[in-house]
């Protein structure tokens, strides 16, 4: 490939040869010649002149160059997400779930600590931000811990008010502790909700389980029928967290399944390795995993292109692995960051301890301070610095604006490499999602603007992990 051109990546779909300029996120055709003369193979030497006069054209205007500003990290900074752990307790015991490995002493938030959390939150936390999230996400349960989840409401929006901030919280559960007590209080606050369900009932039960082996799914319908008659859009609009485990079938079968029951969003992503020794993803699992993602994305161009947008606005958002590759390619958004993990984003335990994310608060060394002692300005400086252009493997790869060098957990655990099944099945996506924003373009250029539109309008919330 000759020089000036190397920021371009050239691939083949269906007898034609799509290119992703990695600059712009533009997605062009190329004819062979072309594709040949980029790639710096031998071409005729008539249509190298022209070819030359063409791509200067396109120099001129930005394309196949390193150009455009990508995210900033004060864009970053406006809002602060925080992961409240207020229990590392867990009626459940998923084949996945790491809450086990975190230390913390108590391993249950005290009234007092969720206080004191708080006032640390708003008064420490830049004065430049416009709002506060704080969610209960990971860790143990949340719903058996209810009183701080009230609490952190309540105070919360004392002090957002009193700070001038926005202020939201949420939080993400398995439903089994969820009781008419609960919902009731729920029906008359603004608490987002995320429900963890992998998929149909047997789906489900292989690895949402109590001690005793039995499973949970009964629990999810029963509260999701509950939501179904609710007048607060907070509960009607309830999203499902669908952790893509290596036995999962079809994952348009899992989509389909999980709208039809009634959930608006799904948020599908694939279980993510926290054993060395033990991994869950495995590369010879690789084929398995590219062919129902592959069938996946042909299933939601065709919708898209019929017209149906049933199946499609549930995976459009920042929490599902495809639709956030989905997005940032229809916006030709360009990231340097993964994630805000240890720049805006942050998980406190039940002891009030720091850490970057909830992953990363099964590592103690990647400790970055505590509410009462304050955060590691030095380390904090780290994590803002940490871009994909920082990152050795990462900062000359084709999909580095979209992929921005993969989970830092994921790659903590592997030596500070990318994770091998990540770095895969990010370029993967999105090369198929190139395929689809081209077969929507050739075919119907308004439904790529209506597609455009809708992801416009997603608010970025990355309310989970
Ligand atoms: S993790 Fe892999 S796909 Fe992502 S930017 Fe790095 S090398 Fe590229
Ligand atoms: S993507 Fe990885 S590093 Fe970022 S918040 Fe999620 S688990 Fe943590």
């Amino acid at each position: 490939m000759i020089k000036e051109f190397s920021n371009v990546h050239i691939f083949e779909y269906n007898g034609v040869f799509l290119a992703i300029d990695v600059g712009t996120l533009s997605i062009f055709e190329l004819n062979e010649n072309m594709k040949d003369y980029l790639l710096g193979n031998k071409v005729d030497n008539q249509e190298k002149e022209m070819m030359e006069e063409e791509l200067t054209d396109l120099l001129k205007k930005g394309y196949f160059q390193d150009s455009g500003k990508p995210q900033s990290v004060e864009g970053i900074l406006n809002c602060y997400n925080i992961s409240l752990q207020n229990t590392l307790e867990c009626p459940l015991n998923c084949s996945y779930c790491f809450s086990k490995k975190i230390k913390s002493d108590p391993r249950i938030m005290t009234k007092q600590t969720a206080h004191d959390t708080l006032q640390f939150i708003f008064n420490t936390f830049d004065e430049k931000a416009d709002s506060f999230e704080i969610y209960f996400t990971s860790g143990g349960e949340p719903l058996s811990n209810f009183p701080i989840i009230k609490q952190v409401y309540e105070e919360g929006i004392e002090l957002s008010i009193k700070y001038k901030k926005r202020f939201k919280t949420g939080f993400t559960t398995n439903s089994v502790l969820m009781d008419d007590e609960k919902l009731e209080y729920l029906e008359d606050a603004q608490i987002g909700m995320m429900m963890s369900v992998d998929g149909t009932e047997e789906d489900h039960n292989k690895n949402r389980i109590f001690y005793n082996g039995e499973g949970s799914y009964k629990n999810v319908i029963e509260v999701l029928e509950k939501l179904k008659n609710s007048d607060n859009v907070c509960l009607n609009n309830t999203q499902a967290l669908t952790v893509l485990t290596p036995d999962k079938g079809s994952y348009i079968e899992v989509l389909k399944y999980l709208v039809d029951i009634g959930f608006r969003k799904v948020n599908m992503k694939l279980a993510r390795n926290t054993e060395k020794e033990n991994p869950l993803m495995t590369k010879d699992m690789l084929d398995d995993i590219k062919k129902k993602y592959r069938d996946l994305v042909e299933f939601l161009t065709d919708e898209i292109l019929q017209n149906r947008w049933k199946y499609v606005i549930p995976v459009m958002d920042q929490n599902n692995m495809l639709g956030q590759i989905v997005i940032n390619m229809a916006l030709r958004k360009k990231v340097l960051y993964r994630c805000d993990a240890g720049k805006s984003k942050f998980s406190i335990l039940p002891n009030g301890d720091i850490y970057p994310c909830d992953f990363m608060s099964t590592l103690p060394e990647t400790k970055m301070g505590n509410v009462y002692s304050g955060i590691d300005s030095n380390k904090r400086e780290k994590w803002k610095q940490l871009t994909c252009l920082e990152l050795e493997e990462c900062k000359y790869c084709w999909a580095r604006y979209v992929c921005a060098g993969t989970c830092y957990y994921s790659r903590y655990m592997n030596g500070n490499k990318p994770d091998l099944i990540e770095c895969e099945m990010m370029k993967f996506l999105m090369e198929r999602v190139a395929e689809m924003i081209y077969r929507i373009r050739c075919d119907n250029v308004g439904k790529l603007r209506h597609l455009i539109k809708l992801v416009k309008n997603i608010k970025v919330n990355s309310h989970d992990e």
